[in-house]
C-alpha cells in the first residue's frame, strides 16, 4: 500500500493558539482537504496522527474530539478525499505516555494495524516534534510552514528551528507537500513492504 500520515492541528486544521476544543473551532487550511483528495486520487491511503493533550487536561472530552473529527469527514468527503483512521494520544504530557509526539508512539500503532514497515512513509507536520516522532519511526520528514512556523515564511525568513531532523523537506503547505509526493510518485512509485 501507498500510504502518508499527516499531522492534524496546524497541518490540515487551523491550530490556534491554545486547543482546537470542539467542532466549531475546527476549521481546514485553504486547500487542505483538496491535498489529501490528490493524494487519495494518486493511490495514497491517509493516516492522521494527533496529540491531544487537551482530553487528559479536561479541556475537551472523547465526544467533543469524535464530533471534530465527523466534521474533518464529512468536510473531507465533500472534497472527494478520505483519511483511513486518525491515531491520537489523549495524554497530558505529564503522563510520560509513549505516544506523545515526539514519541513514535502513535506511528507505531500505525505500523501494527496495518502490518506495514514505515521506512521512507511521507509524514508531514508543522513542529519539529512530529518530525521527530516521524523520523524515530523511519519515516521521511516533511515540515509544512501553516502551522506552528508560519512566521518561517517571509521572504527573508524567519531561521527553521535547528532541532529539525536532517533531510527535512520544507513545504510551504499541505497542498504543496502533496503535489510534490504525487509527483514524485509519479516517476519513482514508493511501495510500502507488507
Ligand atoms: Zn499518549
Amino acid at each position: 500500500m501507498k500510504l502518508v500520515i499527516l499531522d492534524r492541528d496546524g497541518t490540515i486544521n487551523r491550530s490556534r493558539g491554545d486547543y482546537v476544543t470542539n467542532a466549531d473551532e475546527w476549521e481546514p487550511l485553504p486547500g487542505a482537504l483538496e491535498a489529501i483528495a490528490q493524494l487519495n486520487h494518486a493511490g495514497f491511503h491517509v493516516v492522521v496522527v494527533s496529540n491531544q493533550s487537551g482530553l487528559g487536561r479536561g479541556l475537551f472530552d472523547v465526544d467533543a474530539l469524535n464530533a471534530m473529527h465527523a466534521k474533518l469527514h464529512k468536510q473531507l468527503a465533500a472534497a472527494g478525499g478520505r483519511v483511513d483512521a486518525i491515531f491520537y494520544c489523549p495524554h497530558a504530557p505529564e503522563e510520560a505516555c509513549t505516544c506523545r509526539m515526539p514519541q513514535p508512539g502513535l506511528l507505531l500503532q500505525i505500523a501494527e494495524r496495518y502490518g506495514i514497515e514505515l521506512q521512507g512513509v511521507p509524514m508531514a507536520g508543522d513542529r519539529v516534534r512530529d518530525l521527530q516522532a516521524a523520523v524515530a519511526a523511519g519515516c521521511e520528514p516533511h515540515l509544512v510552514l501553516s502551522g506552528a512556523h508560519q512566521d518561517s515564511l517571509g521572504s527573508d525568513g524567519q531561521p527553521l528551528p535547528p532541532e529539525l531532523p536532517e533531510g527535512t523537506r520544507v513545504h510551504p503547505d499541505l497542498g504543496t507537500f502533496a503535489a510534490f509526493v504525487v509527483e514524485r510518485d509519479a516517476v519513482e512509485p514508493l511501495r510500502v513492504a507488507i
